[in-house]
């Protein structure tokens, strides 16, 4: 060994030498962001967050995906359709109506009326009956004979697989539109964002608006596209399931810890009274 060179010792306080006073390595961008919780702030005069809560932080995000595919692993679309016009019908049939009540009109329905044109021969007024009980019947008849009256002027008798040729059929706006391209068609070209989807999203934080579109602008800028219809289709179910309007069942719901929803019925961790449906 050369004369004056010392072999290197551990050092006696665990640390090793030289550590003092260099630079640590800053820390990732996203290990700044809290994933779920309250704001962290410290004790003392000129206490400052130093760890602060983003609902739309990508991890949250990514875990309240993860809670929703093992709520619902293979959810789907729950009416009863056989065509993609049949989900248009049932799709218009649904606003302002439970799923389960249009399931027991439209098998009856297309029955009677078994193609588009069919529909598109009807005056509104010989549809209302068979609609009644979905509600809004005079709206919905309305709606369902121009819609089949436009696909069958318009579209050959055959339903559109655009965004934009559906959204012109009357009755049906980009919700309805949604459900048709994301379901039947197998393609994201938005969230479908009904009463549920727009509950459990102001509840989870993951939007503060309330109107429909800026909401699913919101959902589609964190949700992966190619989840859209999925998502679309697991809040819904949740919305039907655990996170109802009113008592939501919070103590058994997978997605409780990452919740800080002002109504929750049961919590284990802070409520935010800015999370509220
Ligand atoms: S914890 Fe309660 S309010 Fe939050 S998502 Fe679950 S059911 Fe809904």
């Amino acid at each position: 060994m050369p004369r004056g060179k010392m072999p290197r010792q551990p050092s006696r306080s665990g640390r090793q030498e030289g550590v003092r006073g260099r630079k640590l390595p800053s820390p990732k961008p996203f290990s700044k962001r809290a994933t779920s919780g309250p704001k962290i702030v410290q004790a003392g005069k000129n206490a400052r967050p130093t760890q602060s809560y983003d609902p739309l932080a990508p991890e949250r995000v990514r875990q309240i995906l993860a809670g929703l595919d093992r709520l619902y692993p293979d959810v789907t679309c729950a009416l009863t359709h056989h065509s993609a016009w049949e989900l248009v019908v049932a799709t218009i049939l649904s606003a302002q109506c439970t799923d389960v009540r249009v399931n027991m009109v439209t098998p009856g329905l297309f029955e009677k009326y078994p193609t588009v044109q069919d529909f598109a021969a009807l005056e509104p007024e010989q549809l209302e009956p068979d609609i009644r009980s979905t509600g809004f019947f005079r709206n919905k008849s309305k709606s369902v004979v121009g819609a089949a009256r436009k696909i069958v002027s318009d579209f050959g008798g055959i339903v559109p697989q655009t965004m934009d040729e559906l959204l012109t059929l009357p009755g049906v706006a980009r919700k309805t539109a949604n459900v048709v391209l994301g379901t039947w068609f197998k393609k994201n070209e938005g969230v479908v964002v009904d009463t549920h989807v727009t509950r459990i999203a102001r509840r989870l934080e993951l939007t503060k608006n309330e109107d429909a579109q800026k909401i699913e602008q919101d959902l589609m800028a964190i949700v992966p596209r190619e989840r859209w219809t999925d998502f679309s289709h697991q809040v819904i179910w949740h919305g039907r399931k655990l996170c109802v309007a009113r008592g939501p069942k919070c103590a058994d719901c997978g997605l409780e810890k990452l919740c800080h929803a002002a109504d929750k019925t049961w919590s284990t961790v802070e409520i935010h009274k800015s999370a509220k449906p």
